[in-house]
């Protein structure tokens, strides 16, 4: 049996909004809780350029790191629409 070195393909905008939207939630001024968190993820990561790499787990990290010096005035001033949004519709009860 042939083994295969087990490599990750994913989408690292999503590991870069989460952190930016770590940095800067409490300072957004809207609810942080679970709900609202993954709606400022989904809205935010639907107006970003998905960036999907197929590399192990170590190397992903430093593509992150990497990345995340670049895009980050753009990808906060979309966390802020977000938060803008489901501050005006949260989608449970006060
Ligand atoms: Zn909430």
């Amino acid at each position: 049996m042939q083994e295969f070195k087990q490599q990750d393909v994913r989408n690292i905008m999503e590991d870069i909004v989460a952190q930016k939207l770590d940095s800067v939630i409490d300072s957004l001024g809207c609810c942080t809780c679970e709900k609202c968190r993954a709606d400022i993820m989904a809205y935010v990561l639907n107006h970003v350029t998905p960036r999907y790499v197929a590399s192990e787990k170590g190397e992903l990290f430093s593509k992150v790191q990497e990345l995340n010096q670049n895009n980050n005035t753009d990808i906060v001033m979309k966390i802020v629409s977000a938060a803008e949004i489901i501050k005006e519709r949260p989608k449970h009860d006060v």
